[in-house]
Parts: C-alpha cells; sequence; structure tokens
C-alpha cells in the first residue's frame, strides 16, 4: 500500500467516524467509551467520538423531574432543527433495552408521517412511549396506555403533539364522512367548534384557521385526560407529572411548546 493510498483510506475513514458518532453530551445517557485511534507515526491521530449505546436506567428515570424532561425534550428538537442529532449504536440500544424499559415521556402524536417523533426530540431506543392516532385525541385505550407509561412505567411528562396542515384537522373541518373516519372525526370536531371565534376565513384551505383548530385541539386534549383519567390527575396534582402541549412545524422541524 503506497503511502497516498493509506493516507486517502484514513482520512475516508476519519470522515466517516465523524460523521458518524456525533453524540449529546447533554442527555445523561451518552455513550460510554472513548477511542483514540492512530496509524503509524506518519499519519494524524484520530479521535474517534462515541455513538450512544446505553438506556435510560430505572434509577435514571427516578431522578428525572417532569421540567427536566421537558427541557430535555426542548434541547432534543433543538438539536433534530439544527440536523446535528445524536449518533446512535442501533444494535447496541437495542440489545441494552432488552431486559426492561424506563422511558422518560409519554407523547401522543398524530398519524401523520412527516412527524417522526422519536427522531423530532433526537431520541431513540427506550426514551418515550409513543401513542399514535389521526388527530392525537384520547380515548379509552389512549388514556389507559397513558396510565401505565406513567403510573406503572414511570414517565414524568405527557406531551400532546399536533402538528401543521393536519390532514384529520381539515377533515373535522370539511365534516368528512367515510368509513370509520367519520366516527374518528367525532372526536376533533370539539376542536372546530371551540374554534368558531377565530377571525378569518374558517375552512380548511385556511393554513392560519387549521392551525387555530389544531392548537385548540391539543388544548382540549390535555383538558380531556385531565376530565377523563383520575389517576394522571393526580399524578400531575401532585407534581409527579407533567401534562403539556406542543404545535410541530413541518417546514423546519421545530416544535413549539404551547
Ligand atoms: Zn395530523
Amino acid at each position: 500500500m503506497t503511502n497516498s493510498f493509506h493516507a486517502g483510506l484514513l482520512a475516508i475513514t476519519a470522515t466517516c467516524l465523524l460523521l458518524s458518532c456525533r453524540d449529546a453530551a447533554n442527555t445523561p445517557n451518552t455513550a460510554t467509551t472513548t477511542t483514540t485511534t492512530a496509524s503509524d507515526s506518519a499519519q494524524p491521530t484520530v479521535q474517534v467520538i462515541p455513538r450512544r449505546e446505553r438506556v435510560l436506567t430505572a434509577e435514571e428515570q427516578k431522578a428525572l423531574t417532569p421540567d427536566q424532561v421537558l427541557e430535555n425534550l426542548k434541547a432534543g428538537n433543538q438539536r433534530f432543527v439544527r440536523n446535528d442529532v445524536t449518533a446512535r449504536d442501533h444494535s447496541a440500544m437495542v440489545r441494552n433495552a432488552s431486559p426492561a424499559q424506563y422511558p422518560k415521556a409519554v407523547i401522543l402524536s398524530c398519524l401523520d408521517s412527516r412527524v417522526p417523533v422519536e427522531d423530532v426530540f433526537d431520541k431513540g431506543i427506550g426514551d418515550l412511549f409513543v401513542a399514535r392516532v389521526a388527530g392525537n385525541f384520547v380515548n379509552e385505550d389512549i388514556l389507559g396506555s397513558m396510565e401505565y407509561g406513567c403510573k406503572v412505567s414511570g414517565a414524568k411528562l405527557i406531551l400532546v403533539l399536533g402538528h401543521e396542515s393536519c390532514g384529520a384537522i381539515k377533515a373535522a373541518i370539511d365534516n368528512v364522512k367515510l368509513g370509520n373516519i367519520t366516527a374518528m372525526l367525532t372526536k376533533i370536531k370539539p376542536a372546530v367548534a371551540k374554534s368558531q371565534d377565530f377571525n378569518g376565513e374558517k375552512s380548511a384551505g385556511n393554513a392560519a384557521f387549521v392551525e387555530h383548530v389544531a392548537k385548540n385541539n391539543v388544548i382540549n386534549t390535555i383538558n380531556e385526560i385531565m376530565a377523563k383519567s383520575p389517576i394522571l390527575k393526580e399524578m400531575a396534582d401532585k407534581g409527579e407529572i407533567k401534562i403539556a402541549g406542543a404545535y410541530y412545524d413541518l417546514k423546519t422541524g421545530e416544535v413549539v411548546f404551547l
């Protein structure tokens, strides 16, 4: 192997390592090892920033406060917006998560494929419980899932995540009737009714109105959680969990906390 070929190979290797190994040092879950590699004396030293391998432990979950979890999600979203997300060793995390799970939050999202929930908050395996239904409303099953996530499994935050240009919201505004979608939309229509004070054209073609309804729908969902789950209400009243709302911007990837 010639020196120039060797140097080129090393440069490519170093670039790949640096591209793939960005890690979030500000999470409690950073990877465990830092490795320094060097070739012969003529070559530069390459510092490898490790990929995250660890998953949340019971002790780490227990030590978190609801406000810390909220700040953690905000910071993760800022990294996502900057395209500066944590590199993860998914195979290692799959293995490390297999004995048990201690997620820090429950996220209720819409079905929309443009809202990849874990990615949006720069989270990985074992970090979040994610419930999804078009229009991010709650029913008995979603409430039961949330109660499991918080009361049984120790999550500290429930976040209801609406989003821009939501098709379910638009369908509710348009009073769409189609198969099981008809019944599903009745869960979203209270937000449409709540939004009749909107100053402007109240149609699915008006993005500002759709956003207004989507945000009211998030607020309605939070109110439903508090009204229909005495378990979660008690936990929230005691400060054991926080129930918050947020809105995802499809164009920027930013999550605005309501
Ligand atoms: Zn949606």
